[in-house]
């Protein structure tokens, strides 16, 4: 219960979780794509069954330990989506016995470190840089990406299963329109790097995942598979793109109010950085995250004239108006709708109230 609350504590929305899962699912399959959504968002085993519950039998995790956590909880179709560690070979091989498991490379020295080390069977991904500049082989290296492929095809125990990009570009973009945009040209791009190689590899598929594309996007039929993970909780900052509504947002902070300052309209909780991380929403109206009220299983829309102003490790300062101000005292409980989900969920992991 909310009013048990005693420090800061990540409130889950059920309902609203499955309601999400269930629009993303149904958003797949009337795309005709494979939903394979990201589980690093929120890396629990509770929300993990209400996608299974939803039918959901694939995932992405980002890291060996979490894809460890979730075999072990019954998943057996599991990718890593982050660029294959050599220092954890091992453990993919460990992985690679007991489930289907999809790893992400982009270097002819990955492959072949992983074909000397490896005695399982693994599916590789190559992972394609569309344009954001993070991880992946530029689409248009083809001497690599031709590299990697052939790489993979002479390591006799590696199957190449196409590939992959994330477009975390379109977290800066100005609008849905940009984001549609930007999710286009990656899927122009992907798609040109398939038709140029389905004649040898017909099984061949490619995979995008992003929560602004997924959500924005009406038809997601240009891609094969989809591994979107934000959208289970959405934030702020979805919803200042477009990708959601306030109301999908399923996660918020409860944090009890530790002082109240009257002469500068102001009062802190007990909720900082190390709960909230550092993300924050730029603009004129610059802020760390939303304030709401809980409710019977729920919460408020957020306070009008009220946001998170700064924070510092464990103090989180709102700035409010006088007469909202007066209606609140040291030991309530006051939700913060958080800028970065991801962040905040894997910040409070183990306190969490799902409601
Ligand atoms: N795939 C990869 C490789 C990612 O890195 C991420 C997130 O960072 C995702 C999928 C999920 O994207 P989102 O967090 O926008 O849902």
């Amino acid at each position: 219960m909310i009013s048990n609350i005693k420090r800061p504590t990540l409130v889950i929305r059920e309902s609203v979780c499955r309601a999400n899962i269930d629009r993303m699912l149904s958003k797949a399959k009337a795309s005709d794509v494979i939903f394979r959504p990201h589980f690093k968002t929120h890396q629990s085993l509770d929300t993990g069954q209400w996608f299974r519950e939803a039918g959901v039998d694939r995932i992405t995790v980002s890291s060996a330990a979490m894809a460890q956590r979730f075999a072990s909880a019954g998943w057996s179709d599991i990718s890593i989506a982050f660029p294959a560690n050599l220092r954890e070979i091992a453990e993919y091989d460990r992985l690679a016995k007991e489930i289907r498991l999809n790893l992400l490379a982009d270097s002819v020295e990955t492959i072949k470190e992983l074909t000397t080390n490896m005695s399982h069977q693994a599916g590789i991904f190559i992972e394609i840089d569309c344009g954001y500049g993070r991880s992946g082989a530029r689409y248009d290296d083809h001497e690599r990406i031709n590299a990697v492929i052939d790489q993979v095809r002479r390591s006799g125990k590696l199957v190449f299963k196409g590939f992959l990009t994330h477009s975390g570009d379109t977290y800066h973009a100005a609008g849905p329109e940009g984001v549609r945009n930007i999710h286009d040209e990656s899927l122009a791009r992907l798609n040109r790097l398939k038709n140029e190689h389905s004649s040898s590899f017909p099984g061949l598929i490619i995979s995008v995942g992003d929560t602004p594309s997924c959500s924005i996007v009406e038809d997601l039929g240009d891609a094969d598979e989809i591994r979107p993970g934000n959208f289970v909780y959405y934030d702020l900052m979805q919803y200042r793109l477009g990708a959601c509504e306030l109301n999908d947002i399923a996660v918020s902070v409860a944090c009890p109010v530790a002082g109240i300052y009257p002469l500068r309209d102001e009062l802190v909780v007990y909720g900082g950085a190390v709960h909230l991380s550092k993300e924050y929403l730029d603009g004129e109206e610059k802020h760390f995250g939303l304030v709401v009220r809980y409710t019977d299983g729920g919460w408020s829309d957020p306070l009008p004239n009220t946001r998170l102003l700064s924070l510092s490790q464990e103090h989180g300062i709102i700035r409010t108006d006088s007469d909202t101000l007066s209606s609140i005292h040291t030991g309530d409980i006051l939700g913060i709708l958080p800028v970065h989900s991801c962040l905040t969920a894997n910040l409070l992991g183990k306190d969490t109230l799902m409601i």
